[in-house]
């Protein structure tokens, strides 16, 4: 299995000098005149024991579409949607410029995996635009120089923190591995952001509906939109074959993947199994909340599961839908079963929330939307270093990490470094020895603490002194 990646940036930070690294061949033109590289390519690409295509991609600047630079953009847009990861490139030896926010917002509304990759970071006084970059919102900037080929272990394993084991290498991943825990060896204490960002409801949030056929998505998805209202057919900016429709739910503005949109279109019958499984992915990877629709009569369906795995190891937030619910015959028993079941067989994000609804007769729909908007709040909630130390303090006074090797672990401070989902970095001594359990403790721990119930959350150790 492999994984695309495309370079993302402005002109001159060092993408194709990055480019070329990764992929060790001189393909892409390198010059020191902004937007020298024109074309996009795809080349089969290497880091250490990754294996990868990368897409390079033209500068692109803010600039009307007319003009060559508008072209470079919109060459850059497909390639985001193209690609499984993004490697967001700033230059620290320059600092950020406001091209860097603006690219970072189109990159972050692609809702893509994302690593922020801080270039030039071997030049004298680096180290300020190092700590600049933080405020592109892409989590913590990983410092490298593509000229110099420093940095890339670092590299290396934000891929895989990233996008996940299982993704980047193909395999299973084992039951109680699901947590991603990735030891830096070098590394200077980074500073936080530390805002408390606040939430915002204006932004468009990104649905989609997912889930076996026959479950009722399509049902699902045309009792949620009154069709009379929609407002648009296909979306400029979402991959050519997908469609989205711009739909509002008591005035939450909302981009609803629209998969029963594409099943319509196609005409082959054969064809259609085949679309909703590549459907699937592509709505997954374009929602930040993923509805998976359980058949209530037949739920708990290996693929069911499948779905539901897919979506926490993407990083979305997720919402469990037991459709079919008119055809229950004893509600509160069925719905108490299963909901323990989600429990069981899906551990990995305690405090899932699971609504029984009836697409056919509308029954349920707006405590599954209320379930929807508390989901994707929680995946977006950002705690203060502050906080989340003060409540370190107490783990560390009452449940300390064990000794290993007759030595106490240490843990110095816990930052969050990413939203979307939550993702925390613990500073400690030893990270390689630091039990998977004590981390998993430490996560079901700060989910409770915290509020966050339902959402993936990541956590990776840093060594410390
Ligand atoms: P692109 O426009 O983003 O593709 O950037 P290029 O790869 O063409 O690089 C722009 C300039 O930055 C070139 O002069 C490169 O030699 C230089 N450059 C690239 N990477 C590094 C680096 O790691 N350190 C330093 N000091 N310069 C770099
Ligand atoms: P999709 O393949 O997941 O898009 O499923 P559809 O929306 O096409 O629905 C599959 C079948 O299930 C259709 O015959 C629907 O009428 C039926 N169905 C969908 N939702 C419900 C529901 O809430 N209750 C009942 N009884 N049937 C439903």
């Amino acid at each position: 299995m492999t994984f695309k990646v495309a370079i993302i940036g402005r002109p001159n930070v060092g993408k194709s000098t990055l480019f070329n690294r990764l992929v060790g061949k001189k393909l892409a033109l390198v010059d020191d005149t902004p937007g020298v590289t024109r074309d996009r390519r795809v080349h089969a690409a290497k880091l250490y024991d990754l294996h990868f295509d990368v897409i390079d991609t033209a500068g692109f600047e803010t600039a009307a579409p007319a003009t060559l630079q508008g072209r470079m953009r919109a060459q850059t847009e497909i390639a985001i949607q193209e690609a499984d990861l993004i490697f967001f490139v700033v230059d620290s030896k320059s600092g950020l410029m406001p091209d860097d926010k603006a690219f970072a917002d189109i990159v972050r509304r692609a809702g893509k995996p994302v690593v922020l990759v801080a270039n030039k970071s071997e030049a004298r006084g680096s180290q300020g635009g190092m700590l600049e970059a933080w405020e592109v919102g892409l989590g913590e900037p990983i410092p490298i120089s593509a000229e110099h080929g420093q940095g890339l272990p670092d590299l290396r394993d934000a891929v895989v923190d990233a996008l996940g084991h299982a993704r980047v290498f193909g395999e299973d991943e084992e039951d109680e591995d699901e947590i991603a825990v990735t030891e830096v060896l070098v590394g200077e204490d980074i500073a936080d952001p530390d805002a408390e960002h606040e939430y915002d409801d204006t932004k468009p949030m990104r649905i989609a509906v997912v889930g076996r056929p026959n479950a009722g998505k399509s049902t699902l998805i045309n009792a949620l939109i009154d069709e009379e209202r929609l407002l648009t057919g296909p979306e400029a900016g979402i991959t050519r074959d997908s469609i989205s429709v711009d739909w509002e739910w008591r005035g939450r503005l909302i981009k609803l993947f629209d998969t029963a949109g594409m099943r319509r279109k196609a005409r082959v019958q054969e064809k259609l199994e085949k679309l909703s499984v590549a459907d699937g992915l592509r709505a997954i990877r374009f929602a930040e909340v993923v509805v998976v629709v359980f058949d209530a009569t037949i739920p708990f369906e290996k693929q069911d599961l499948q779905i539901a795995d897919l979506i926490i190891r993407e990083g979305r937030a997720l919402v469990i839908a037991f459709n079919k619910w008119d055809m229950i015959e004893n509600p509160q028993e069925t719905l108490a079963e299963l909901r323990e079941k989600t429990t069981r067989l899906l551990p990995q994000v305690r405090g899932l929330q699971a609504v029984p609804i009836s697409a056919e007769t509308g029954r349920g729909l707006d405590k599954l939307m209320d379930a929807v908007l508390k989901t994707h709040k929680v995946w977006n909630s950002r705690i203060s270093t502050g906080r989340l130390n003060r409540w370190l303090e107490g783990i560390l006074a009452h449940h300390p990490p064990p000794a290993v090797a007759g030595r106490r672990l240490k843990i110095k401070y816990i930052t969050q470094a990413k939203t979307r989902p939550p993702g925390f970095v613990l500073s400690c001594t030893r990270p390689d020895s630091m039990p998977q359990s004590y981390v998993r403790y430490l996560v079901n721990s700060l989910r409770e603490s915290f509020d966050m119930p339902g959402v993936p959350i990541r956590m990776a150790l840093r060594a410390s002194e």
